[in-house]
């Protein structure tokens, strides 16, 4: 517990909460004061006066969630709300994750799969990583995010054929629009290994664009070239590279996704476990059995069913299984998916063991991977959160509600560097969600998956309401968070 001088004043009060301070200790009952932007102190503060006070009376005071896997790049900038993120107590998204950011880009042709998730040509108009930060700063959302840049995106801006390795000039020149996105705050690079804009760079193109990371503290995160039958030689390559750059590694989604990898969770796990005795490594992970990207024919044989979430030939086709639609159209599901192409889809290729596995592991974040674009997207866009407190905690018992929140705000800040964010603590910025232990939920369904959370009272971002008892409040003041290095 932290009292740190209880204040006199503050400027807004949470009062008779359970507290848990998002660094993974037992949680405690206790006030939490705010100030401006900060948190003046946390514990007995009866004696403290405040302009506004939360009565918090049967309700957890925690952290605000941080999201460390999100495509939330152009939703920043659309919906300054926010929406599927603020409703469920996120205050922090990643984005930039999977090799695709918007920027730096200024799109001079229709952006290939899977960069078409976040944004069409005309939303590809940032030359800079500066440009889109300032674009940011100007019209700002209600919660913060924290940029990476996606090896994608460089390939995009520097190659005229993405089928290869880059050469040496166009390696160079991504390395400068790296470096100058890190000087201007950037938290990361990552990429997208598995789809087509990054497949065909080397494990060396990879290393030599993360070798600018150290200097500024920067993060890799990668989605590897392999999740199924050749994880553990992704996980190998993942692991050499960034040892090479001297830089720490974030494995994407972690997961088991071909019949041949079920159960192999443990496995992979132990892998993680003995590389992190020689590197720094953390993982991120969503609360779901199925996962969600464009449409792939390489995910056909490895999924259980396949449920399609937009269509650019077939717009109806939304919400319905792509068996169903073989059916119909008397094909295969080859076919089927070929004919629904430009398009996105939900694969159900995970086990239930090894997602709890991966959740539970010490070193696992909560990141969402929501799609916001997708016109009948996957419930993780909306539900995540309360998904794994109230699902996977909660009823399931996984872990303490202690260790959950830990996994979502305490860990997640200190792997990505996010300095005085996902800790309750005095000093630390005021992102603060209340909720209902008992009541927290996600609400959302594959079916009807655009549902706001249960249980989600009140959401503070910098020290201000953003949200409260269902309904945004129409406060913008999330920032962009830069790395250690940017002053
Ligand atoms: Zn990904």
């Amino acid at each position: 517990m932290s009292i740190h001088s209880a204040p006199d004043r503050c400027d807004l009060l949470i009062r008779g909460g359970h507290v848990i301070d998002g660094t993974g200790a037992k949680s405690f009952a206790g006030d939490v004061a705010v100030t401006a932007d900060r948190i003046d102190a946390v514990g007995d503060l009866q004696n403290t006066h405040a302009e506004e006070v939360i009565d918090a009376r049967g309700h957890v005071v925690a952290p605000g969630f941080i999201d460390v896997h999100t495509h939330d790049d152009h939703l920043l900038l659309t919906n300054s709300e926010v929406t599927p993120k603020l409703s469920q107590g996120v205050t922090t998204v990643v984005v930039g994750n999977c090799g695709v950011s918007l920027a730096p880009w200024s799109a001079d042709r229709p952006p290939p799969p899977p960069m078409d998730l976040i944004g069409s040509e005309q939303d590809y108009r940032f030359p800079t990583f500066e440009s889109y930060r300032l674009a940011l700063e100007q019209k700002p959302a209600a919660i913060n995010a924290a940029p990476l840049v996606g090896h994608s995106t460089l390939r995009c801006s520097t190659m005229d054929n993405l089928d290869r390795p880059a050469r040496h000039e166009e390696i160079e020149n991504m390395r400068a629009q790296l470096r100058s996105s890190l000087q201007a705050g950037a938290i990361g690079f990552s990429t997208g290994l598995a789809y087509a804009p990054n497949r065909a760079a080397t494990p060396d193109e990879v290393a030599a664009l993360a070798g600018e990371l150290q200097e500024f503290s920067g993060i890799y995160a990668t989605h590897m070239r392999d999740e199924g039958d050749q994880l553990f030689s992704a996980l190998e390559e993942s692991f050499v590279t960034a040892r090479r750059a001297g830089c720490p590694v974030v494995l994407s989604h972690h997961k088991c996704a071909s019949p041949k990898m079920w159960g192999r969770s443990a496995e992979s796990l132990a892998r993680i476990d003995a590389a992190a005795e020689q590197q720094l490594i953390g993982l991120d992970v969503y609360p779901y059995t199925a996962g969600s990207t464009i449409l792939m024919e390489d995910h056909i044989e490895a999924s259980k069913r396949i449920m399609v979430t937009w269509s650019t030939t077939v717009p109806e086709a939304r919400g319905r299984d792509l068996a169903d639609l073989a059916v119909d159209w008397d094909c295969s599901l080859v076919e089927a998916m070929r004919r629904l192409q430009p398009g996105g889809g939900i694969y159900f290729m995970m086990e239930d063991d090894d997602v709890e596995r991966i959740l539970t592991h010490p070193k696992s974040m909560i990141g969402s991977d929501g799609l916001p674009h997708d016109e009948h997207p996957h419930p993780r866009l909306w539900g995540t959160f309360p998904r794994v407190l109230g699902h996977y905690a909660r009823e399931r018992q996984l872990f303490t509600l202690e260790q959950a929140l830990h996994k979502m705000t305490g860990l997640s800040a200190k792997t990505f560097h996010l300095a005085d964010r996902g800790v309750l603590q005095a000093s630390a910025f005021a992102d603060i969600v209340v909720f209902d232990p008992d009541l927290i939920a996600d609400r959302g369904t594959f079916e009807e998956p655009e549902q706001t959370a249960a249980g989600i009272h009140t959401v503070l971002v910098n020290g201000t309401i953003a949200w409260q008892r269902g309904i945004g409040t129409g406060s913008r003041t999330g920032r962009i968070l830069k790395n250690p290095k940017t002053t």
